[in-house]
């Protein structure tokens, strides 16, 4: 079994050398002036050519490997039938333990499908904490979304190892409130991005599945990110530390119906989406929306050859070096920033480092947009593109038409898998703290155009004088 077979115990180098290289373009701090500005401060509508080293997200951004580019030329681009589907559909069998699946072309396809499929309008939806294109997705099929993570998970400084964790006594509560007959089923993603990739451990899979049991709730799994789950849980939980990634895959996967991912994150695609599900109800219906809104249920909106680099990609995120080298080089990240000072989440998450903009820029009122400015100042200081997680990102309550302002005012640092190199994260880290040595003289953000959707991906600001 090869599991912990590593060169070095205490490196976490690459497990692969570079092929192809794509060159960057180095800039000047009064070029980079101008192209925030003209971007209104919002680093999602920068140009990519305009970044020096790109940490917006982890999604789509990752670099294929040589088999995975092989097998893009070994695409079935026929309209029905694909023979790179049915390798994609064995491996969703072999990987997570499901056995109907309907590709699309992305997570939130599948989220869309899920939600339309569930719920009735006035029903609600617990969550361990929310994610904007899910919540949005459950919110659009008439659901209303109810937090349910443990409390420490909104707790940037505590040290809780598993801070994706559902709280019972919240779940309990909600059940109380709206009887388990409006509670479709409850949603539980790992590790929770908005809560700074934070992971849940299978014990609290295991008590929340009892509780669901009870009162006949369904369990569905955001898998977006799971092996990166599986990876702490194999660190982290007692009992695991024997286990392979596929195995605990596998366990982590069991106390679903069913599941949807993002291949753009663990498959290490640039593209892609899965719903799989044990239910032949919901795969029945799904693969009937999916010719609606996707294409054939046998691409879904995919081509043949992004279907072979996704089941490729399958195989080689649960590796163990692969997986291992990804948490490693985010924590390495993590800990040069804590070495000087910089406010982060912690425990240091499995995809991201976050800042936490509220300490970090503490002299700003939290109305100015602490952690959209703190992203705009990163990208002027060193060409260094984040993300910010907070008011802009939460939106607005539905029923008040208010800023929803999260106890969490985060700055995303994201890092695509097998792209950038330590050289690269050093040049990050001496940029933020450039930035922390200077962060009194930073002036806040007013907002001056604001989209009804998922407004963070094209707001606009301007710099207080
Ligand atoms: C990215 C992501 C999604 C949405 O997937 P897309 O492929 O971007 O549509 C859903 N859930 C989580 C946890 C994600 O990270």
């Amino acid at each position: 079994m090869a599991k912990k077979k590593v060169v070095v115990e205490a490196a976490w180098a690459e497990p692969f050398k570079i092929k192809v290289v794509e060159p960057i373009k180095m800039t000047t701090k009064d070029y980079r002036l101008k192209c925030v500005e003209e971007a209104g401060y919002n680093t999602f509508l920068l140009k990519s050519e305009d970044v020096y080293i790109d940490l917006l997200t982890d999604s789509g951004t990752n670099a294929m490997s040589d088999r995975q580019w092989a097998g893009m030329m070994m695409g079935d681009e026929a309209y029905a039938g694909s023979r790179n589907f049915y390798s994609l559909w064995d491996n969703v069998k072999k990987y997570y333990g499901m056995p109907y699946f309907v590709p699309t072309h992305q997570g939130r396809a599948a989220e869309h499908m899920v939600s339309q499929i569930l719920i009735k309008k006035g029903d609600y939806v617990p969550g361990n904490m929310y994610f904007t294109t899910t919540r949005l997705h459950q919110e659009l099929a008439g659901a209303t979304f109810v937090d349910v993570i443990i409390d420490e998970a909104h707790n940037p400084d505590s040290e809780h190892p598993f801070k994706g964790n559902v709280d019972l006594k919240k779940l309990d509560k909600l059940v109380k409130e709206v009887g388990a007959d409006k509670i479709p089923y409850i949603c539980i993603a790992g590790p929770v991005n908005m809560a700074g990739g934070q992971p849940f451990s299978m014990q609290n899979l295991k008590d929340v599945q009892t509780f669901c049991k009870e009162h006949k709730i369904k369990m569905w799994f955001d898998a977006t990110r799971a092996c990166e789950n599986a990876f702490f849980i194999q660190e982290r939980e007692k009992g695991y530390a024997d286990k392979t990634i596929p195995q605990i895959l596998k366990e982590m996967c069991s106390f679903f119906e069913g599941l949807w991912v993002s291949a753009k994150k663990d498959l290490m695609v640039n593209i892609g989406g899965i719903l799989a599900t044990r239910n032949k109800k919901v795969y029945e219906k799904a693969r009937n929306m999916v010719v609606v809104y996707e294409g054939l249920h046998t691409y879904g909106g995919l081509a043949g050859r992004d279907m072979e680099a996704m089941a490729i990609g399958m195989e080689e995120m649960v590796e163990y070096d692969n997986i291992r080298m990804r948490v490693k080089q985010v924590e390495y990240a993590g800990k040069q920033l804590e070495k000087h000072g910089v406010p982060i989440v912690r425990p240091i998450g499995g995809h991201a480092i976050f800042l936490n903009a509220n300490k970090f820029l503490s002299h700003l009122p939290k109305e100015q947009f602490r952690a959209q400015t703190l992203a705009s100042e990163i990208y002027i200081e060193s060409g260094v593109r984040a993300m910010e997680r907070g008011v802009v990102s939460a939106g607005r309550d539905p029923k008040t038409g208010d800023h929803r302002y999260p106890k969490l005012e985060l700055v995303r640092l994201t890092f695509p898998r097998r792209v950038y190199t330590q050289a690269h994260i050093d040049v990050m880290v001496e940029a933020i703290v450039k930035v922390y040595k200077n962060r009194k003289n930073v002036k806040g953000l007013k907002m001056t155009y604001e989209p009804e959707y998922l407004r963070f991906f094209q707001a606009r600001f301007d710099r207080l004088k």
